[in-house]
């Protein structure tokens, strides 16, 4: 029996207003780290994405701050995009109680985040380089910060970020609380951790990467002209898609091109500003845009449950990212479907990336049908053409879970006139 949250040391009031959001039972690197970083440890937590990473860091972050003055944030975590640090405000103010949780994140106007800095915000949730510019204009002032979390040390290093963290870590109290959370713990991540990390506890949990065998990973051969209608039905089979390419001006065509063909695309990029980025992200976790269409930088942290499938619209440019991306489906132990389109000329490129990963899947011709399949999407496929295995999910306990409403399935004999239509909607995954 796993402890539980009380167990590991967290205050009452965090404990149910958990419990009010139906979390009860600690996940591994939250049993692994809450009690130690309840403590006052430094803890350096490697987990793959989805393993509750938030928590592990938020309970003990809410359970210890200290009432900021203005101007003066008393706990700071630092992310690496703005829409991860949006998540991870939403997600601490659902239990920081009397709390005041903040953000600083660029793309989006100064005045509400200067206004609240004003009136004083305990926990900032910062990107690194509206910060800076906060700092500079006077606004916040780190020298009163003596918790630190870096969330997604690992993503901060793939965007240079780390110069930036460096700079805003030496403003910060010289005894105080470091916290480093990534995916990975090598390289540029292990000199932060030397540097700027005392003595810190670590604690692995699960594979070094994603565990990529949760989904289904197929490599199709299709030529540069097929590919958006590929995408199409592979969307229209799959129902919610993350579909990822190289470039913003990729993104925007494509999104545009897979609604020409009938199915609800937003893109999401770095060049679109922040209100277009949230409502793409809020249409998309509602059910009502079916794929989301985005480059590396945008879709990392994007924390969407219940994505039945990646569409690698351009094929990732290394492992890496083959991985990041992929991450983005079968999350939390359910299934999904990773499909990469493959041009003739990558077939090499290609073949020396599967190895790395030990994906030595064939690349075959485009397969719509087996996304489809029953056995291979076993926990997410519903099909609305079966009542009687609707109610059998709506009677798994499952289906009860919040995070279970949005799915939008849809069928596979759906012209496209119907297609653009009001797709239909059921209520389990
Ligand atoms: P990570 O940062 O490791 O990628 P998150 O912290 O975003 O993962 O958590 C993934 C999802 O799991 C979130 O929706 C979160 O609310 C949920 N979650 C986290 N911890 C628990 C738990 N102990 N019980 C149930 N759900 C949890
Ligand atoms: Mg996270």
């Amino acid at each position: 029996m796993p402890p539980t949250f009380a167990q590991l040391g967290a205050p009452d009031f965090i404990v149910s207003a958990l419990a009010q959001r139906g979390i009860s039972q600690p996940f591994a690197i939250q049993a692994a780290t809450v009690a130690d970083a309840l403590d006052g440890r430094d803890v350096c937590g490697r987990a793959p994405t989805g393993s509750g990473k938030t928590l592990a860091f938020g309970i003990p972050l809410v359970a210890g701050v200290g009432n900021a003055e203005p101007h003066k944030p008393r706990a700071l975590v630092l992310a690496p995009t703005r829409e991860l640090a949006d998540q991870i405000k939403t997600e601490l103010r659902t239990f920081a109680g009397k709390r005041r949780v903040g953000v600083a994140y660029g793309g989006v106007g100064y005045g509400a985040q200067i206004g609240s800095l004003r009136r004083g915000v305990d926990i900032l949730v910062a990107c690194p380089g509206r910060l800076e510019d906060l700092i500079s204009q006077g606004e916040a002032n780190l020298s009163a910060v003596d918790k630190v979390v870096i969330d997604e040390a690992d993503r901060m290093a793939d965007m240079g970020f780390i110069p930036a963290v460096r700079r805003l870590l030496d403003q910060t109290a010289t005894w105080r609380q470091t916290m480093l959370f990534s995916a990975t713990l090598d390289g540029d991540v292990a000199t932060l951790t030397r540097d700027y990390q005392r003595d810190p506890v670590r604690h692995e949990v699960g594979d070094e990467t994603p565990d990529i065998r949760a989904a289904d990973h197929m490599f199709w051969n299709v030529a540069k002209t097929d590919r958006t209608e590929i995408c199409a039905e592979a969307v229209d089979a799959a129902g919610s898609t993350v579909v990822f390419c190289r470039t913003r001006h990729g993104c925007d065509r494509v999104a545009k091109q897979l609604n020409g063909r009938g199915i609800r695309a937003a893109a999401l990029h770095g060049g679109r500003s922040q209100p277009q980025r949230t409502r793409a992200l809020a249409e998309f976790a509602a059910g009502e845009v079916q794929a989301l269409v985005a480059t590396d930088v945008a879709a990392r942290g994007i924390h969407v449950e219940g994505v039945g499938a990646v569409v690698h619209y351009d094929i990732a440019a290394d492992h890496k990212t083959y991985l990041h991306r992929s991450g983005r489906t079968a999350r939390a132990g359910q299934g999904g479907v990773v499909v990469s389109l493959v041009q003739p000329e990558q077939v090499k490129e290609l073949r020396s990336m599967q190895r790395k990963m030990g994906l030595e899947q064939p690349i075959t011709d485009a397969d719509i049908a087996a996304i489809r399949q029953p056995s291979r999407r076993q926990t997410r496929h519903r099909t609305l053409e079966r009542p009687a295995a609707k109610r059998a999910a709506a009677d798994h306990p499952e289906a009860k879970r919040p995070a279970a409403k949005h799915r939008s399935r849809h069928r596979r004999s759906n012209n496209n006139r119907s297609r653009s239509k009001g797709r239909q909607r059921s209520s389990q995954r």
